[in-house]
């Protein structure tokens, strides 16, 4: 297993230059760059820096995040959308950064189940088809808020299947599985080979649908049953990687050395009771 590190987690004063060097020095593998860190990195660098950075040391980059509200968009968002897919297929390609994170849109009024499948498999589709010219693969992650159109493994995961392109996976979220009760009998019948990411964190209990990403917590810190995801994800031959990813506005305030350094620290303790590192 690798260990990687999600910027959501210093999200609100670090820096992709900052977040790079600190990672480096607590031995994280990989990275997860945010769209909005990578183009502010970008003001001050250029994009060979950063390969350069890349092959000067050990940290690679694994994926970006996220093109956000893929879904029932009006032809000026969805443009926006093909605009930046192309704009990190590119920078991927320069960076060897092959994988992107989608999300599927909030508050969309009244479809019904399988109209939000149909729209998000025409849309993961028609996006995969760019990617792929760039050997670049979608990781979709439901969120686990009510007003979420994909908000549960099942729900998303079926998605993902219909779509059936190699180059569509899932993100499996901690937070996000918890959050609105997905179930853990769909995990396990899950192919581990559409998990292309595994975000880990911890969150304050709360009933279903009523926890928000401020509640995150670190791993082990919460009441969300990390050990039953952990196991399951063993169980169905999942090993490939582990990003810690906390939006807690408390923790943005943190050192940011700290918080890179506690977030290996207390995602290690949880994840190596069940996984080598
Ligand atoms: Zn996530």
């Amino acid at each position: 297993m690798k260990i990687c590190f999600n910027q959501a987690t210093t999200m609100k004063n670090s820096t992709l230059e900052k977040d790079l060097e600190y990672c480096e020095k607590y031995g994280y593998d990989l990275i997860e760059i945010r769209l909005d860190k990578l183009q502010d990195y970008l003001t001050r660098n250029t994009i060979i820096d950063l390969a350069d950075f890349f092959k000067k040391n050990k940290i690679k980059p694994f994926a970006f995040n996220a093109l956000e509200f893929i879904t029932f968009r009006d032809e000026k968002g969805y443009q926006e959308i093909l605009d930046n897919l192309k704009f990190l297929c590119e920078a991927g390609n320069v960076i060897h950064c092959k994988k992107i994170v989608v999300v599927p849109t909030f508050d969309v009024g009244g479809y019904t189940k399988q109209e939000i499948k149909d729209e998000s498999v025409k849309r993961l589709t028609e996006l995969a088809e760019i990617a792929k010219e760039y050997e670049v693969k979608l990781a979709f992650e439901f969120v686990g808020y009510p007003n979420c159109s994909v908000n549960r493994f099942d729900q998303a995961y079926e998605i993902v299947k219909t779509t059936d392109l190699d180059n569509v996976g899932i993100v499996l979220d901690c937070f996000h599985f918890h959050a609105m009760g997905s179930n853990l009998e769909d995990l396990k019948k899950a192919d581990a080979k559409k998990i292309f990411i595994f975000h880990i964190d911890d969150g304050e209990d709360l009933p279903v649908g009523a926890s928000r990403d401020d509640k995150r917590l670190w791993p082990g810190d919460g009441a969300i049953d990390l050990d039953q995801i952990l196991l399951t994800l063993k169980e169905i031959g999942y090993d490939e990687m582990v990003s810690v990813e906390l939006f807690r506005p408390e923790y943005w305030d943190w050192d940011i050395e700290e918080t890179i350094k506690t977030g290996k620290e207390k995602t290690l303790n949880v994840v190596s009771k069940y996984f080598e590192f």
